[in-house]
């Protein structure tokens, strides 16, 4: 089986560095035999052990992680827990069942989610009180007609905004159209993280910093071969890697990473505020596909998020990161020019787990070994659905749950390096194609 001798990028970067420190857990340092192992602590892993854990109380659930929480990519995303999916295009008859199972992973990972999390009322790192989806341009307002059709056909709430709704809402006249969607979450995702591991049950043991190198089969299970020297032997493997699974021998040349990037302003002033609009904080995604994704955070920074690049399934160098910066200020700028003299305080990159179709992975993929990945950008809600979903098909469950899960494509065939790279470009040239002022 495959070994993996990758060095994993821990960085203090992202949202991490926008809160409180954390003190880590230990890395295990002894070998273990256990019923469950949880590889890997985003939200897909959080979710699987503390379903397994919920499932089987008398059990130990033994989750690892290579790096501390919060570095991977569930602690550097822009922090969107949708409710709801927009779908690209126009909803067609044929279209209806899929974008139906797709929301109703939507809808039961927010609310698993928000069940683990237990925010508080008025929370600063969970508000939950919807999106803006909006456009910039001729092909996103065309986006935006037909995102409100399927809103309307699934008869989920809405609604429509005009330019002066934003300019109100928001300070801004950039954007010409949109709708406003009231299902979903803005969440900090470092404090969402540490808050789900303070809530894991009991019978969760974590430990950070323990990277796994290589998993084979063995004659009384799967034993995992740790990078501190240890093994660890057990019944039954979740595979919660993202886009790092190849390393460990699973999903190879079917997921990739690509590169994003994004920067902070520092917390706005009384002054600065008072030209923002109306909502006191929020979250824009853009109805492009290549488009920004801009929120105003709780704590009144500006954030955007626009760059995307295929870098070999690693975050950017500070000087990679720093070539980014100028061009978040500028789309910053082209949205709210009156914050000219807001400096820049914090930029992070992160990776991004995707197909070459666009599918997600989920169930069995060798004896007693099973995995879930690849969400592109709506990994919090569906990472949490289908982590939960794996556990319970691993106990043997079958719900709907399961069956929604069980829905995805089979991920189409991606070449090995150097074509990758010519591939990798490619794609990311259609998926910025046509984006206009939406960038
Ligand atoms: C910039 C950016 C913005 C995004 N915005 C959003 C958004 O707004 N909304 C949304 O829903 N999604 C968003 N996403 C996507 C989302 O972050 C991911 O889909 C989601 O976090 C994936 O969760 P996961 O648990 O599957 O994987 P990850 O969070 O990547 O966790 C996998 C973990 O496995 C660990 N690991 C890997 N290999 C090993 C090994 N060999 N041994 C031990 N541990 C290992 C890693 O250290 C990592 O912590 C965004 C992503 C990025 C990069």
């Amino acid at each position: 089986m495959a070994h993996t001798t990758k060095t994993f990028s821990d960085d203090l970067t992202g949202w991490r560095y926008l809160t409180q420190p954390r003190r880590s857990r230990p890395a295990l340092r002894e070998n273990k035999s256990v019923k469950f192992v949880v590889v890997g602590a985003g939200f897909t892993g959080l979710s699987a052990a503390r379903e397994l854990a919920a499932m089987c109380p008398d059990d130990e659930v033994l989750l690892l992680d290579a790096r501390t929480l919060s570095a991977g990519a569930s602690g550097r995303n822009a922090g969107f827990a949708v409710g709801v999916s927009q779908f690209g295009g126009p909803v067609t008859e044929e279209r209806v069942a899929e974008c139906k199972r797709i929301n109703r992973l939507n809808h039961e990972g927010l609310a698993l989610l928000r069940a683990a999390a237990s925010p508080e009322s008025n929370s600063d790192w969970w508000q939950e009180s919807g999106y803006h989806y909006l456009a910039a341009d001729t092909p996103s307002a065309r986006e935006s007609e037909h995102f409100i059709n399927s809103l309307r056909n699934f008869r989920l709430p809405y609604r429509a905004l005009n330019r002066s709704d934003i300019e109100r809402e928001l300070g801004t006249s950039h954007y010409d159209c949109g709708v406003h969607v009231p299902l979903g979450a803005l969440v900090q995702p470092a404090d969402l993280l540490y808050r789900l591991v303070d809530r894991l049950p009991e019978n969760v043991r974590f430990f950070e910093n323990t990277p796994v190198e290589q998993i084979q089969q063995g004659a009384l299970g799967i034993d995992l071969m740790l990078s501190t020297g240890h093994t660890v032997q057990t019944q039954q493997l979740v595979l919660a890697c993202n886009y790092e699974m190849p390393g460990l021998g699973f999903l190879r040349n079917r997921i990739v990473a690509t590169t994003l990037s994004g920067s902070f302003t520092r917390p706005l002033t009384d002054e600065e505020m008072a030209s923002m609009g109306t909502c006191p904080s929020w979250g824009v995604l853009g109805l492009h596909g290549g488009g920004a994704t801009v929120r105003l955070s709780k704590d009144r920074r500006l954030m955007l998020r626009n760059c995307v690049s295929y870098n070999g399934g690693q975050l950017l160098t500070p000087k990679q990161l720093q070539q980014q910066v100028p061009k978040h200020r500028e789309r910053m700028l082209k949205r709210f020019p009156q914050l000219e003299s807001v400096p820049i305080e914090h930029s992070w990159s992160g990776c991004e787990g995707v197909s070459r179709n666009m599918t997600s992975f989920f169930g069995q993929y060798a004896p007693n070994v099973f995995a879930a990945a690849g969400y592109n950008g709506s990994g919090l809600s569906r990472g949490t659905a289908l982590g939960t979903a794996l556990a319970r098909l691993m106990l043997g469950g079958d719900d709907q749950l399961i069956k929604d899960a069980s829905g995805f494509a089979e991920a189409k065939w991606l070449p090995p390096r150097p074509l990758l790279d010519l591939g990798a470009a490619w794609s990311l040239r259609q998926r910025f194609a046509g984006v206009g002022e939406d960038i």
